[in-house]
């Protein structure tokens, strides 16, 4: 009984503890030869996950580390360099921002002695909504936020192949998911890391979205030779489904908003439209239904109504 007792008591001193110190639990993941992510949870933001809910990763060089994105706050971005730590001790030399979404930079301030590379689309957007989406954080996760600052990249890739710490990377710079989205290929290993232009059996988020612009931009990485795909959000995957999937959807959405306006629909009736079957078994597909109609609805009218007016002349 008294053994019950202290092990009890241990166990609440442990949470309580990891409670305080707000720990993401971050552990790599081995994709391929000196290639890791760390998966986050496919959640929205909320105050248990801190916002991890996003992939990040990391590429082993000769003389240092390359960070692919850095999370959703300080704390998450020195947890990581910790884990990165258990794995090897040489030091992040580089780190490469995928797009200008919260959950993949704000951890930026936990790397003052590595370059932070990105898109200028990136770097740009960053300037003009960093301020926003830093405080939007605040009250999304609260404390997990604690001491996070905005921190700019501080190069802008104008390259497409670059040769970091002995790795050779295929820098592919697209958009679609926002104005400026790099995918990243690793030559030796074939990984790709397809940042957020990627959702697996996570529904893909719209809020900059340029539909046809992504669409292009799949194309381009589902014939960019992986042997793995790293998506933005989601499982792993080693033949492209996670490309597949969002097309998927997003050809579906469009189609769907589409036929909707052309139907003079509501916004109302349009977010009680039904979810095919295919797309049920993704995580938040209706939470991110309703806000895809929210951040698409207005353009597709505008764009779909005109089309009307010409058929009827
Ligand atoms: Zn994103």
């Amino acid at each position: 009984m008294k053994f019950f007792l202290i092990a009890l008591s241990l166990i609440s001193w442990i949470n309580s503890a990891q409670a305080k110190e707000l720990i993401y639990s971050l552990s790599p993941v081995k994709v391929a030869q000196n290639v890791y992510a760390f998966i986050g949870s496919t959640d929205y933001f909320n105050r248990e996950n801190g916002g991890n809910i996003v992939n990040t990763g990391f590429i082993i060089g000769t003389d240092g580390v390359i960070v692919i994105d850095s999370g959703p706050s300080l704390r998450y971005g020195l947890q990581m360099r910790k884990a990165i730590r258990t794995i090897t001790p040489k030091p992040v030399t580089s780190v490469i921002i995928t797009h200008h979404h919260p959950d993949h930079f704000l951890g930026n301030t936990a790397f003052p002695d590595s370059e932070i590379y990105a898109l200028p689309e990136t770097i740009e957007a960053i300037k003009v909504e960093g301020d926003g989406l830093l405080e939007n954080m605040f009250h999304m996760v609260g404390d997990w936020m604690i001491d996070t600052e905005l921190k700019l990249p501080t190069k802008a890739i104008s390259s497409s192949k670059m040769v970091m710490s002995g790795r050779s990377l295929r820098f592919l710079p697209l958009n679609g998911h926002t104005q400026g989205d790099l995918a990243i290929m690793d030559e030796q290993t074939g990984v790709l890391f397809a940042g957020d232009l990627a959702f697996y059996n996570r529904t893909a988020t719209t809020p900059h979205a340029h539909l046809h612009n992504w669409y292009d931009s799949l194309d381009i990485l589902m014939n960019s030779g992986f042997k793995t795909v790293v998506p933005g959000h989601g499982p792993i995957d080693q033949d492209g489904a996670s490309l597949e999937q969002t097309l998927r959807y997003l050809k579906w959405l469009e189609a769907t908003l589409k036929q909707a306006a052309k139907d003079g629909l509501e916004m109302t009736e349009v977010l009680r439209l039904k979810t095919p079957e295919e797309f049920k078994s993704l995580d938040l597909h209706r939470d991110e239904f309703y806000r895809s109609v929210s951040h698409l609805w207005p353009d597709i009218v505008n764009e779909t109504l005109p089309l009307i007016a010409q058929d009827l002349d």
